[in-house]
This record gives structure tokens, C-alpha cells and sequence, in this order.
């Protein structure tokens, strides 16, 4: 009895390693190639045997295809683990719309509302008040699909790019759980 409880405690002792990640990125642009390998345990671990490394192989390309409106990310990516090859894939493709669109407009309005003065703790009032006012307005273009958080401008800037960062960054946060992406 004395045994059996000696031995169950020295099995479920763990070990101490934070594990490891180590990425090589071979190319950046036009497309994306970078090597990701990551191990569970340190090489002196003892455990470091019985667990193997994963390998992550990726090919990222992104690109805006004005004529279809989209902006198009294309993802392909071989991981090894234990000997095993997994390909995955994915193909995500954004709404791209003009500077002149209702969302970005609407945030663009709200910087331009605020006035030149020497005076930031003013200025940042004005720019509460703008935004207070502009985040029900554009929650309502989501939710009518008028707009996307997703949506992106010709050169790949997205609202959050264009303006306002941290509120709509909570305010994607809230919508991601309702909206899909397009
Ligand atoms: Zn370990």
C-alpha cells in the first residue's frame, strides 16, 4: 500500500519546461514563407524523448483584386508532428471599398470635428464627444451589413487603421460574437 502510493506520486510529477518557439521567416513579401518549430520540453528534460517537436510550415499571400471589390488572404500551411503531415488551407477574402464609403466616412468626420486648438485636453473632449456619438452609428451599419469591421480601402487599411483604434477595437470585439466576416 505504502508502494502503490510512492509510485502513483512519483508518475504525476511534471516538469518544469515552458517549451519553446522558434520562427524563421525565409520570405516577407510578395508572399509569405516562414517556418515555425516548436518543442514541449528542454533538450536535458526527461520527458524531452518521448515528446516530439511540431514543424509548421507556412505560405501566407495577400492581395487586393480591385475588380471583384475583394481583398483576398490565401493560406497554406504543412505541419509535422510524430512523423504525420497535415496540410491545412484557408481562403479568407475582405469587402475593399472607397475612402468615400458611409463607415469611413464616418470616422474620418469625426477627426475632421475636431478643431485645430492648442488646448489637448479640449481637443480630446471633442474627440470623446465625436466618438460617443459615431460608434452607435456605425454598430447600427453593421448590424444593417451596410458596413463590415472587416471592410478594407484599395491600399489594405481597415477602420481600425484608419481612426479611432482603441474604441473599435472594443467595439469589433463586442460585434465578432453577432457578425461573420464576408
Ligand atoms: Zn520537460
Amino acid at each position: 500500500m505504502h508502494k502503490l502510493k510512492k509510485r502513483s506520486r512519483h508518475t504525476v510529477t511534471h516538469c518544469n519546461c515552458r517549451g519553446q518557439t522558434k520562427t524563421t521567416v525565409y520570405l516577407q513579401w510578395p508572399i509569405q514563407l516562414q517556418r515555425t518549430q516548436k518543442t514541449a520540453h528542454d533538450k536535458l528534460c526527461p520527458y524531452a524523448t518521448c515528446e516530439d517537436a511540431m514543424t509548421d510550415l507556412s505560405v501566407r499571400f495577400s492581395t487586393c483584386v480591385l475588380a471583384l471589390k475583394r481583398k483576398v488572404d490565401i493560406a497554406i500551411a504543412i505541419t509535422q508532428i510524430a512523423g504525420v503531415s497535415r496540410v491545412s488551407h484557408s481562403l479568407v477574402h475582405y469587402r475593399v471599398v472607397p475612402e468615400s464609403s458611409p463607415a469611413f466616412r464616418l470616422v474620418q468626420n469625426v477627426h475632421d470635428a475636431v478643431p485645430q486648438i492648442s488646448d489637448r485636453r479640449l481637443a480630446e473632449l471633442y474627440l470623446r464627444k465625436g466618438i460617443q456619438k459615431a460608434v452607435p452609428e456605425l454598430q447600427c451599419m453593421f448590424q444593417l451589413q451596410e458596413a463590415s469591421p472587416y471592410d478594407r480601402l484599395p491600399d489594405g487599411r481597415s477602420l481600425l487603421h484608419v481612426g479611432l483604434p482603441r474604441i473599435l477595437c472594443d467595439l469589433c470585439a463586442k460585434i465578432n460574437s453577432t457578425t461573420a466576416p464576408n
